[in-house]
């Protein structure tokens, strides 16, 4: 609370001192000062100028996050160790050229209400102040779960990363499966699919972009909600070379069933098998809480059945290419290369495929999964298949795109 007790005209101080010594392009936050009451909290930031500021919270852990446009922080150095009510701490950074963001740790529910902007008491700076208040549960993951959806699109925009020379090296996108409220299958022990799959596609990004011939994009690289349909379209929006969906499968029935499977999308299944699975994987969006909007089909219209012929072949190819690779790493289900109708695997311009690791049901694949030596040459192998994919040796059959 000590914070409380300094004065404004110290910060005016502060403030005008910033001000004259250095040429400061982006505007000032001095301090973060928060006051907690019971059922509500107000925080309030104190800058050089007005600045606009936006608030929204994200669950798992439970954050409340304030945006702001690029921000010269001076705040004092105890700043973020703080227990006052429902902030637990906050940290703030840059996030962007010209965006940065406050992080405040929640220890209870709160959502973001009034924004109020104001000036100090001597004039010389300004205030906003961010009225939190105590939420329930079920407000607050509903709260969150629409920020996490609009972020991912917000996030698609050309502020995140503008680079002055164009990379032009083809972009593949990987899309961890599931997120916050769709867990996806449960392990023998307990894992979380989301989870699971979501470090092992950090750690192939991570390879593919060690090599340095392709770029990656991730459709989460976070435990949040994102609707099946968004995450084709992100890969739309960047003008992915490749889209491959990443996923640990489960079975009802009991057995040793086990191995990775990697499947391309067809509204005709290999099987019955793969049939189940492609249905169980499309029940993501109403695990996550979410009704998708009918399918647009007139892309599909648009592109015409000689892209999707070409598109599937280019998949199979893909698809081949990955069983190939990981062959030699990985037990294979009995019969690694299937079709089924994935919802996520419907891109008509964009060779997809959804790779089943292993069976987060069998115990066996559950260990290789959790193994950070198997993830290591996993990820190799894929991120090899994949820039080969797109980069085939120049004396080979020339079949990517120019
Ligand atoms: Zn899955």
């Amino acid at each position: 609370m000590k914070r409380f007790a300094r004065s404004l005209s110290l910060y005016v101080a502060v403030l005008g001192q910033l001000i004259a010594s250095t040429v400061i392009a982006a505007p000032v936050i001095a301090d973060i000062q928060i006051a907690p009451a019971a059922t509500s909290t107000r925080i309030r930031l104190i800058a050089s100028e007005e600045i606009p500021i936006s608030a929204f919270v994200l669950s798992n852990p439970d954050r409340l996050i304030i945006e702001t446009p690029d921000i010269n922080f001076q705040l004092p150095p105890d700043s973020g160790v703080t227990s006052q009510g429902a902030i637990k701490s906050y940290r703030y950074g840059k996030i962007a050229t010209d965006r940065s963001r406050i992080v405040f740790d929640l220890a209870s529910p709160m959502v973001p209400g009034d924004i109020v902007k104001g000036t100090s008491m001597g004039g010389g700076a300004y205030t906003v102040s961010l009225f939190l208040t105590a939420s329930d549960r079920e407000n607050f993951d509903k709260a969150a779960q629409t920020a996490a959806i609009s972020k991912a699109f917000k996030d698609l925009g050309p502020t995140i990363s503008a680079p002055s020379i164009p990379d032009n090296r083809p972009l593949i996108v990987i899309d961890p499966g599931h997120g916050g409220n769709d867990l996806g299958a449960t392990g023998v022990t307990g894992l979380f699919e989301k989870d699971v799959v979501l470090a092992f596609s950090m750690a192939l990004a991570k390879k593919i972009e060690a090599q340095g011939l392709c770029r990656v994009l991730l459709t989460r690289d976070q435990d949040v909600f994102i609707p099946l349909d968004e995450r084709v379209k992100i890969a739309h929006l960047h003008n992915a070379a490749v889209f491959l969906s990443i996923h640990g499968d489960t079975i009802a029935a009991v057995g040793d069933v086990r191995g990775s499977t990697v499947y391309v999308g067809d509204e005709r299944s290999s099987d019955a098998e793969a049939a189940k699975v492609a249905e169980y994987e499309n029940k993501a969006d109403s695990a996550g809480g979410y009704t998708p909007q009918a399918t647009d089909s007139s892309v599909a219209d648009i592109l015409g059945d000689l892209t999707l012929r070409e598109t599937r072949t280019r998949s199979s190819l893909l698809a081949r290419e990955l069983v190939t690779r990981i062959a030699d790493t990985t037990h294979l289900n009995r019969n690694p290369l299937r079709a089924a109708g994935f919802r996520v695997l419907r891109a008509v311009d964009i060779p997809s495929a959804l790779i089943e690791l292993g069976y987060m049901s069998s115990k066996a694949d559950l260990d290789q999964l959790t193994s950070s030596e198997w993830t290591d040459r996993m990820t190799s192998r894929m991120a090899d298949a994949l820039v080969e994919f797109l980069n085939p040796p120049r004396s080979g059959p020339d079949i990517a795109k120019p």
